[in-house]
Formats: structure tokens, sequence, C-alpha cells
């Protein structure tokens, strides 16, 4: 049970150092990741709650994103640093999809990121626009692999399903291999056709050490473990013709 807290928040569009502004239309995700960085805006909101058991929501953030556009210069924003915008709630509130329709229509460039297949509710909205960029984040090619460390998030074999729709309505579309996991040998044959780049990073945190170590699978958040199979997958998918960063 995911305890939802409506909040009037201050401001919607925030500085960012992947892209130059970042927007959360939700504080907390439901997709209890377990390797999820995200979990320290419990520390600054005082929230007591278990990581992934409260989603607050931003219930005015179309009124504040109206205001702070007219305010702001243009630029690139990310759609969502610290929640998944496609979270279960947003088939309630709707505030990604609000906030898109004013960053999109005004021409700022928007790239969103996301586990859920649920971004297909706004395809309409994504294929009428050029200034989209989609990245489903997918860590694993096996689904009892993502159950194990994003337990609530949708099934792998979902959010690649997803991708490929996406890419054949035309869609720009691209995926974060963040944090790579076990089982992740065989992404390049299954998402070389649908994707435009790829980024691949390690597990940059601590939090989940405890769910590598109940699996007997530690040795898979070793640095050496990281450096081959981010070569080797990098390889592999430049090898097919799509282009991939390595973030370490
Ligand atoms: S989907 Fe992203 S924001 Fe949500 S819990 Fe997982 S890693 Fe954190």
């Amino acid at each position: 049970m995911v305890k939802v807290v409506e909040i009037n928040a201050k401001s919607i569009i925030g500085r960012s150092q992947v892209y130059e502004y970042t927007l959360n239309p939700y504080i907390g995700c439901a997709h209890a990741c377990h390797y999820c960085y995200a979990r320290f805006v419990k520390r600054f909101m005082g929230i007591k709650e278990r990581w992934g058991s409260f989603v607050y929501v931003k219930v005015n953030a179309l009124k504040l994103i109206e205001e702070e556009i007219e305010k702001k210069k243009k630029g690139e924003v990310w759609i969502s640093g610290i929640c998944d915008p496609y979270q279960p709630i947003e088939r309630t509130y709707r505030l990604t999809r609000k906030c898109l329709e004013v960053l999109l229509s005004r021409g700022w460039d928007v790239y969103i990121q996301t586990k859920s297949p649920a971004i297909l509710d706004d395809l309409d909205l994504l294929k009428s626009y050029k200034n989209v960029s989609v990245f489903f984040t997918i860590t694993t090619a096996e689904d009892e692999i993502g159950k194990i460390f994003e337990p609530n998030a949708p099934p792998i074999s979902k959010r690649i399903e997803a991708l490929m729709i996406l890419h054949e309505e035309g869609i720009k579309t691209n995926v974060m291999i963040a944090p790579v996991l076990l089982g992740s040998e065989c992404l390049p044959e299954k998402l070389k056709d649908y994707v435009g780049s790829v980024i691949i990073d390690k597990l940059n945190y601590h939090y989940a050490d405890w769910v590598y170590k109940r699996n007997g699978i530690e040795w898979a958040k070793s640095e050496t473990f990281f450096k081959e199979k981010g070569m080797k997958l990098k390889e592999e998918f430049e090898k097919n013709g799509v282009r991939c960063s390595l973030l370490f």
C-alpha cells in the first residue's frame, strides 16, 4: 500500500547537473528499486516511511509550470531525476502529461526517463513533437533479476515491448543500463534495432548491498564485474552501430 500525500510545491522546474533543468511531478517512487539513490529526499523532507511506500503529489504542478516557463530561459529538461514520471500514481493525477504538454508546445527539449510502459498512455502527445527523447531504464534482460532489485517496477520484458512500440511510432528511443545487473549479456541483441543510444553505468551507492548479500551474488557488484560487463556491452552495441557511453 502506497501512502499518497497531496502537496503544494514551491517550484517545479529545478536546476540539474545532468541536463539544464529537471522536473519531478512527484516526490517518492512506488517502484521501490532497492538501489535507488533518490531516497536521499527522505532526509531533506523528514520522511520516515520506507522508500517506495509513499508518494507526494505536487498538485499545483500545472499552475507552477505555466508561471515558471514564462520566467526561465528555454533549455533541456530531464523528467525525472528523482522519481519515475510514469509510476502508477500518474494514471490518477496525469501531472507528467500536463507538464509535458506545456514544455513540448513551447519548444523545450525534453528527455523522459522511465521504467514504465505507462508512457504509452501519452503516445499521442509524444508523436506530435520532435523535441522529445525517451530513455528506458533496462538494467538486465531477465525479468527474475529485475524483480530482485526493482520489486515494484514493471517487468523488463514489458519495458522492452514498450520501447519497441515507441521506436516503431517514430519516437527517439534510448536505453540506460544503470546499474548494470546480472543477466544483461543479451541486451545488445534485444535492443540494437530499437535504440539510438545507450548509456551504461555501474552501481554508485551501497543501498542495495544487502540484496547482493542475501542472494549470494556479491561478486556482481565488484569493480571487475562492472568493468568487464560494461566494456563487453559497449563493444556489442557499437558493433551493431548503436552509440554507447560508459559512465565509469
Ligand atoms: S524507478 Fe527510478 S526513481 Fe523510482 S525507485 Fe526506481 S530508481 Fe528510484
